[in-house]
């Protein structure tokens, strides 16, 4: 077995390309997990958690956007003012795990893993986040609607990397709330996330653990964007409700061993409405 261990992008690349089928290590937070259970057995590896280009994240004040280094931990994403630029990633980073998976779990890997309850991927896509990917080919990047592909799948190829993703800096309130048998280190039933863009109109609405891959519920979108007051922040109980009822008609659970399918769907139209009455608090 080859163990490299990278410390930057160009040499993290070459190493894919010689070992296209070496696993990627993070943080290895999932990985791991996934070689302990004998479900994945790695005949290469390759680290990227010391590519200091992956490390970092930086913020671009003319185009109101952020740019997150793959590597990137959530204790990061919950520090200021990288958390006060995204607070809904670093509401949604806080609920991850324990601090122990916090320090070593990062962005990079939950896109990696591409499961519907990572717990970044409602914030990515209601953010309108767009994945970079690289290799020795080239770069390039794709919307993460179109990165995320379907349950644990992506749109990846052997030898890319993530190298990040850009995310707007929105003017309005956003928000991350998820359901869960217990308050931490549980796998998420049900997610969402909502964010508003004042100037632009736009209330955002993405749903996850309810389909094989995190859900943006355009007619909730819509319906929202038609009924609330942006500049005073106000919603009708009507409006609230409402929203709640088409996220959750979106939602496609399905019934298995931690939640049922009508739990799902119903904790998708409280946690929907409760996040728009959040972000505009006043009748
Ligand atoms: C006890 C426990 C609790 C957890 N709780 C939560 C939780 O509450 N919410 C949640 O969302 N997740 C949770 N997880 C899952 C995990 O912590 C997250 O998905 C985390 O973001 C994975 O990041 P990582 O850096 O550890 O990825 P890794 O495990 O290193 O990698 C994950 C996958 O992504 C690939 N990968 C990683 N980085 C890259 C890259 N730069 N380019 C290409 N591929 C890459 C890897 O090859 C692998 O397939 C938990 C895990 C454990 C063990």
């Amino acid at each position: 077995m080859t163990v490299l261990v990278p410390t930057s992008l160009d040499e993290a690349l070459f190493a894919l390309a010689d070992l296209p089928d070496a696993l990627v290590l993070a943080g290895g937070t999932d990985a791991m997990v996934e070689v302990n259970m004998g479900n994945r057995k790695p005949v290469d590896v390759v680290s990227v958690n010391r590519v200091s280009e992956l490390r970092s994240w930086t913020y671009d004040p003319v185009a109101a956007t952020v740019h997150i280094g793959a590597a990137v931990t959530y204790s990061e994403l919950m520090q200021p003012p990288l958390a006060e630029l995204l607070p809904a990633l670093a509401e949604a980073a806080r609920t991850v795990g324990s601090p122990q998976i916090r320090n070593a779990g990062t962005l990079g890997g939950n896109l990696g893993t591409c499961s519907p309850a990572g717990d970044g991927l409602p914030v990515l896509s209601a953010l309108d986040a767009v994945v970079h990917l690289a290799s020795t080919r080239g770069e390039r990047s794709l919307p993460v609607g179109e990165f995320m592909v379907g349950v644990k799948r992506t749109a990846r190829e052997r030898d890319e990397l993530i190298t990040g993703v850009t995310v707007g800096v929105l003017d309005g309130w956003q928000g991350y709330s998820k359901v869960g048998v217990r308050n931490a280190m549980v796998i998420a039933l049900a997610t969402a996330c909502v964010a508003v863009d004042t100037p632009g109109r736009s209330v955002r609405v993405a749903i996850g653990s309810v389909g094989p891959t995190i859900l943006r519920c355009n007619e909730a979108e819509l319906f929202a964007a038609a009924e609330v007051d942006f500049d005073g922040r106000a919603a009708s109980t009507a409006t609230v409700t409402r929203f709640g009822e088409l996220a959750a008609a979106h939602s496609r659970p399905i019934d298995d061993h931690r939640s049922s399918a009508d739990y799902r769907r119903h904790a998708i139209g409280v946690l929907s409405s409760r996040l728009l009455r959040r972000a505009f608090p006043h009748e």
